[in-house]
C-alpha cells in the first residue's frame, strides 16, 4: 500500500508490527507530536483482507473510547463499523435448546456509552491510510529480522525478499503481536497459570439469535429486538462462546474453554468442534454449515495467556498489544490494554524527546501502571471459567467484574488519569487495596457456583445502579471529582463484597470467609443489586412478571 517517500532510516521512532497496536500508537504519538519522524514496518501487504482477517472483533468501553477520542476516529467507528449492543450473557440451562429459557445477563436498552463490533481488516487499513497521510512512514511486505539496543540509538534489521535495510532508531515500540520480537529476545515472557484454549471463524451470514425463539414475553424483554448486535456469549461450564456480528454481514464465532472441562481435542478442529456444539450448543450448531468447507475460515489458539516482567524500558524501548502480554478474551479487552499501553508509551516518548526532566519518575509511574492492570484482571480470569457451571454464581460475578471496569480502569481511563503522576501518586495505595478483595471474591465465586443456593434469587445489577456507572465516564469531572469517585467506588465494592457474601452462601447454610473489608454503612452503596426470584429467570418469561418498561437490565 504504502512506499517509502523519504529515507526514514534515522527516525525517532521505529513500530515493528503495524497492526491494532502498531498503527494506533504510530498515530496516536504523531497527532500528540507532530515533528516526531515515525516508521511502521509490517511483514504483510497492505490493505489487509477484511472480514476473516484477525481476531479481537469486540470494542469494550475503554476501548472504543480510545478510538473515538484519543485516535480520532469516531467517524469512522460510527459508519464504517456497528454499533454494539454491550455484553450479553446466556447461561445454560437443561439441553440449552430453548434461549427463551437460558438466565440472561444483559442490557435491555442500548447503553449512552457507544461501543462497537468491529471489522479489524477495515479498521487497520484505515489506520494504515490515516497514519501514512499524518507523514508516520508506513512500510508492508518487510519483516523484521533483527532488533539491536544501543546507548544512543538503536539498531533494526529489516528484509525483503532477500533484500536488507537497516534502521537506527531512537525509541522501539514493539507491536509485533505474538511474535513478540522483544519480549524474546529480552527474555522478559512470564508464564501464567492460566490454561485456557480458544478457535474461532467466521460464516458469511448474520446470525440473529432474535430468531431462536418466537417467545413473545421474551422478545418484551428487549424492545429494540436486537439482542443480535451485542456480542453474545453463551457459557456453560468452564466455557464461553461468542457470536459477534460483523459489519459485512458476516458472523464470527468463537470459543474460549478451560481444558478441565473441554479438551482442546474437542475444539481444536472444526468437525469435533460442531460435533461438541450439536451436543453442548444445539440452537447455535443448526445454524453453522456441517463441514469446514463452509466457513470463511478456521482459527485455533492453545493456552493463550501469558505475560511480561516489563513494559516501558529505560532502555527506551516500549511493549503494546500482543507484543506484551495477553491475559483473557472473556470481557473484550485486548483493545483496552492496547489504549492503555500505547497512552503511556507515547506520552512517555514524547516527553523524552523533548528531554523532560522528570523522564525517570514517568518511566516508573507507567511501567507501573502497565503491569498493575494485568495484575488487577488477572484474579477476574485465572481458573474462573468454571464459574459459569451455575447461572446465579454467573449472575453475581459478571456484576462484580463490571462494577469494577466502571469504577477503576473506565473512570481513570476517560478522565484522561493515567498519565498524570501526581494523580497517580494520590491514588496508588487505594488501588492496590482492592486487589485482595478481587482475589477474595473470585475464589466465592468459584465456591457458590457448586452450591445449591437458588432460594437466594438472582442478582441483578439495580437501574440506579446501572446509572452510576454509565455516568461516571459521561459526565466531565475535575481530578478531584475523580478521587472522590474512587473512593465511593471503593466504598461501593466493599458493599457488594458483605451482600454477596452473605446473600449467596446463606441458603447452604455456610459461613463464608469474611470480605478483607468492613461492610459501609454509607447508606449511597446499598440498592446497587436488586434480587429476582429464582423462577424468574428459569422458567418460561411468559409465566414471569413483565420487566418495568424503562429497567436497564433484563430482569
Ligand atoms: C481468542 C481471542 C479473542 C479475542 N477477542 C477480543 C475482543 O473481542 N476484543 C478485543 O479488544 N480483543 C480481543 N482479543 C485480543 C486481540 O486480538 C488483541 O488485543 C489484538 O489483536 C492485538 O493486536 P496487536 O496489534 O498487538 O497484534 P496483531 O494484530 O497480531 O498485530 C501484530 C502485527 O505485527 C506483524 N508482525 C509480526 N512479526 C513481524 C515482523 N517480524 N516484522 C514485521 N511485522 C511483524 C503482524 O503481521 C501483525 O500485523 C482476542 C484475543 C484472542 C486470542
Amino acid at each position: 500500500m504504502s512506499t517509502v517517500t523519504k529515507n526514514p532510516a534515522n527516525c525517532d521512532v521505529f513500530v515493528a508490527g503495524g497492526g491494532l497496536a502498531g498503527l494506533t500508537a504510530a498515530l496516536q504519538l504523531k497527532q500528540m507530536r507532530p515533528k516526531t519522524s515515525i516508521a511502521v514496518v509490517e511483514k504483510r501487504s497492505l490493505p489487509v483482507p477484511e472480514v476473516a482477517f484477525k481476531v479481537g472483533e469486540s470494542a469494550a468501553e475503554i476501548g472504543s473510547h480510545y478510538l473515538k477520542e484519543s485516535i480520532g476516529f469516531k467517524r469512522h467507528m460510527e459508519e464504517e463499523q456497528i454499533r454494539k449492543f454491550s455484553l450479553r450473557i446466556f447461561s445454560s440451562a437443561g439441553a440449552n435448546s430453548d434461549i427463551s429459557r437460558r438466565p440472561e445477563i444483559g442490557l435491555s436498552r442500548f447503553s449512552p456509552l457507544r461501543t462497537y463490533q468491529l471489522d479489524r481488516g477495515k479498521l487497520e487499513n484505515a489506520l494504515a491510510e490515516a497514519a501514512s497521510n499524518l507523514g508516520v512512514e508506513v512500510i508492508d511486505e518487510h519483516t523484521v529480522t533483527a532488533l539491536e539496543l544501543g546507548p544512543d540509538r538503536h539498531r533494526v534489521t529489516v528484509k525483503r525478499n532477500g533484500s536488507t535495510r537497516d534502521f537506527s532508531p531512537r525509541w522501539i515500540i514493539d507491536a509485533s503481536g505474538r511474535a513478540g520480537l522483544l519480549r524474546r529476545r529480552l527474555g522478559l515472557g512470564v508464564d501464567i497459570d492460566h490454561d485456557v484454549n480458544a478457535s474461532w471463524f467466521r460464516v458469511g451470514k448474520r446470525i440473529v439469535v432474535d430468531q431462536w425463539s418466537d417467545d413473545p414475553a421474551w422478545h418484551a424483554r428487549v424492545p429494540s429486538g436486537k439482542r443480535w448486535m451485542s456480542t453474545v456469549q453463551l457459557v456453560g461450564e468452564g466455557y464461553w462462546l461468542w457470536v459477534i456480528p460483523l459489519p459485512s454481514e458476516a458472523t464470527s464465532i468463537g470459543i474460549v474453554a478451560d481444558p478441565r472441562f473441554v479438551p482442546y481435542e474437542r475444539i481444536r478442529r472444526y468437525d469435533a468442534l460442531h460435533e461438541w456444539l450439536r451436543e453442548n450448543e444445539p440452537q447455535l450448531a443448526s445454524e453453522l454449515p456441517e463441514s469446514e468447507s463452509g466457513l470463511l475460515d478456521f482459527r485455533k489458539l492453545k493456552k493463550y495467556a501469558y505475560g511480561t516482567r516489563r513494559g516501558l524500558s529505560p532502555q527506551r524501548w516500549a511493549l503494546t498489544g500482543e507484543a506484551g502480554l495477553f491475559l483473557d478474551p472473556l470481557y473484550s479487552t485486548g483493545l483496552d490494554f492496547i489504549a492503555i499501553a500505547n497512552t503511556l508509551t507515547t506520552r512517555l516518548i514524547a516527553g523524552a524527546l523533548d528531554e523532560e526532566r522528570d523522564f525517570k519518575r514517568r518511566l516508573k509511574a507507567y511501567n507501573a501502571f502497565y503491569l498493575g492492570q494485568f495484575l488487577g484482571w488477572e484474579p477476574a480470569f485465572r481458573g474462573q471459567y468454571e464459574v459459569f457451571r451455575d447461572a446465579q454464581a454467573t449472575a453475581a460475578k459478571v456484576i462484580w467484574d463490571n462494577a469494577f471496569y466502571f469504577m477503576f480502569p473506565v473512570l481513570l481511563f476517560t478522565k484522561d488519569c493515567i498519565t498524570d503522576l501526581d494523580f497517580l501518586a494520590s491514588i496508588r495505595r487505594q488501588i492496590a487495596d482492592t486487589h485482595p478483595l478481587s482475589v477474595h471474591m473470585q475464589q466465592r465465586f468459584r465456591e457458590v457456583s457448586k452450591l445449591d443456593v437458588r432460594s437466594a434469587g438472582f442478582p441483578v445489577a439495580s437501574d440506579r445502579g446501572v446509572e452510576d456507572l454509565f455516568e461516571i465516564s459521561s459526565q466531565s469531572m475535575s481530578k478531584d471529582d475523580v478521587r472522590e469517585r474512587i473512593k465511593w467506588g471503593v466504598d461501593k465494592m466493599s458493599w457488594l463484597a458483605h451482600e454477596f457474601s452473605e446473600r449467596l452462601f446463606e441458603p447452604a447454610g455456610i459461613e463464608p470467609s469474611a470480605p478483607p473489608c468492613a461492610r459501609p454503612t454509607d447508606s449511597a452503596s446499598v440498592g446497587f443489586v436488586t434480587w429476582v426470584p429464582y423462577s424468574q429467570r428459569t422458567t418460561s418469561p411468559a409465566e414471569t412478571q413483565p420487566q418495568p418498561a424503562d429497567s436497564w437490565m433484563i430482569r
